[in-house]
């Protein structure tokens, strides 16, 4: 990589304090093998991918059929088992979280929607949809199910306020982290509310794995949350937390993966033990592997 596809954050991205430590090094261990490391602010501990690629620059890392959602065709056990826990388990859970808060329904955005399978089983439920994603080979298929898909988050503008935003893995993507939630201000109606889902740094699997965890996915994932730092985060954007919710799939799913890039090749059982391991102390301190985020605005 030449100079002008690298940068180097000069502030960190939560409290703007300038000086960070080095946390640890690692690598993609899914596309491009390179090396990157995180740092860790020194005042407030948050730790991001520093340097990294910069935003023109990422799209080289993304171009792998290893991003299951977008490739639905992909065949073997573990795309058969992502399909059937998505038709069964995830989308239904998600649904679930959505109208625990808004039980009316309403306007539904869901940013980075991949192939649009959300979408369809939101609307199918009575939510008025539209969807954000980059990716155009996924956008496409959104577009052959009638449902408006842009690119670009200020596209969406038109069809909002919405009632509900929905950022599943997507937050730690975001080059512009301030820039990106202020648009999602304007994007929400003044009692509606953010759903982020998010890998958690301090979760169990997390530190078995270390360099390995698959939920560091270097250099996509541009930054490594804590809830505290989430919290921050939102305070300093002026909106406020709601409620967090644990994802126990995430713990079995990010094991799997993380026991591959450890040992060159899919553990099992040694994963589902690791995913238990990590649910039942979740039972106690809430540090699921990803945890969701229901957010609202604080209105001036
Ligand atoms: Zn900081």
């Amino acid at each position: 990589m030449n100079n002008s596809q690298i940068e180097e954050l000069a502030a960190c991205p939560v409290c703007g304090h300038a000086a960070f430590s080095l946390w640890i090094r690692t690598k993609d261990f899914s596309i491009s093998q390179e090396d990157f490391d995180i740092v860790s602010c020194k005042k407030c501990g948050f730790k991001f991918t520093n340097p990294r690629p910069a935003e023109s620059a990422i799209s080289r890392y993304y171009d792998s059929s290893n991003y299951i959602s977008h490739h639905d065709e992909k065949r073997g056990l573990m795309p058969l088992l992502y399909k059937w826990i998505r038709e069964h388990i995830t989308l239904k859970q998600k649904r679930k979280w959505i109208e625990q808060m808004l039980p009316h329904k309403g306007k539904l955005l869901d940013v980075g929607c991949g192939t649009g399978h959300f979408l369809l089983h939101m609307q199918k439920h009575g939510w008025e949809v539209t969807g954000i994603e980059p990716a155009a080979e996924a956008s496409k298929k959104v577009k052959e199910n009638g449902i408006q898909v842009y690119s670009h988050l200020e596209e969406a503008a038109p069809h909002a306020p919405f009632d509900a935003i929905s950022m599943w893995h997507v937050l730690e993507h975001v080059h512009d982290l301030k820039g990106y939630l202020q648009k999602l201000k304007k994007l929400l109606k003044p009692d509606g509310y953010l759903f982020i889902a998010v890998p958690n740094i301090n979760a169990y699997d997390a530190q078995l794995y270390g360099a390995h965890w698959a939920a560091l996915d270097v250099p996509r994932h541009l930054y490594h949350f804590a809830p505290s730092h989430i919290r921050l985060l939102l305070e300093n954007n002026k909106f406020q937390l709601q409620k967090t919710i644990g994802m126990p799939l995430d713990a079995y799913y990010i094991s799997l993966l993380s026991s591959e890039y450890r040992s060159g090749r899919k553990k099992w059982i040694q994963a589902f033990y690791h995913g238990s391991l990590s649910n039942l102390r979740a039972l106690k301190d809430k540090n699921y592997s990803s945890l969701v985020y229901i957010v609202n605005k604080i209105n001036q």
